[in-house]
């Protein structure tokens, strides 16, 4: 039986939407890996943190208590800090732009593996990140690899915030999304890689009711072969 299930992959590859998805088929719990160190990142602009103070990052990352609600009708889970709900805020482009430069600092890391793995610890969970497959949970049930080209990423990106913003620029979140990827991949702790038990999963021209499919047939044909 599949407990738990691994998602990795780079910016804008429609990790969260299949992962919020195939949670409610399965009756899981989605978590959302990202959104913690865009929290920590949140805080850390909130307190005036410099970014290269890794010290200071790490202890405020350590006495951090993030708390996701149930999600709500829209499918997303509230994040709550210190009861703050901050759902909105870390979606902020100021948060899209330097949440790498705190999620490649090691103790933040660990610090919030060692959450991720305590709130995985009771099965029956969808998780999506950038390192769960290789370190959160290197024992995951099913591991998935999901990517898209750069330029199918980026349309999706510039189509999701041209609602919020009519003046946004494709080049521009293009831009962004080749950098986040580059010190994503490049750091020295836990870098964006796929894990070689991982399945890759390509979204450029598969819509996400037929990566669901899939995904669903990968689980059965997987619990046949246990
Ligand atoms: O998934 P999302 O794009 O919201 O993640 C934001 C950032 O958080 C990523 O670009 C990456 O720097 C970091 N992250 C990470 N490890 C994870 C999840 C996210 O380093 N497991």
């Amino acid at each position: 039986m599949v407990k738990n299930i691994a998602i990795d992959g780079p910016a804008g590859a429609g990790k969260s939407t299949i992962a919020r998805k195939l949670a409610r088929k399965l009756g899981f719990r989605y978590l959302d890996s990202g959104a913690m160190y865009r929290a920590v990142t949140w805080q850390a602009l909130k307190q005036e943190i410099k970014l290269d103070d890794e010290r200071t990052l790490v202890s405020l990352a350590e006495g951090m208590e993030i708390v996701f609600l149930p999600p709500a009708e829209d499918g997303i889970s509230p994040l709550l800090v210190g009861g703050q709900d901050i759902t909105k805020e870390i979606r902020q482009p100021i948060i899209d732009q330097n949440v790498s430069l705190v999620a490649k600092v090691k103790g933040v890391r660990e610090a919030m593996v060692r959450q991720q793995r305590k709130m995985a610890s009771t099965g029956n969970i969808v998780i999506d990140g950038r390192d769960i497959g290789t370190r959160v949970l290197p024992e995951a049930d099913l591991k998935l690899y999901i990517t898209a080209s750069l330029e199918e990423r980026s349309k999706r990106r510039y189509q999701e915030q041209l609602f919020k913003n009519p003046l946004v620029n494709y080049q521009e979140i293009k831009n962004k999304i080749i950098r986040r990827d580059k010190i994503d991949c490049e750091r020295e702790f836990s870098p964006l890689v796929k894990d070689q038990d991982a399945i890759l999963i390509d979204t450029s021209n598969l819509p996400i009711e037929e990566v669901i499919n899939k995904i669903m047939q990968l689980i059965k044909d997987g619990e046949h072969n246990d």
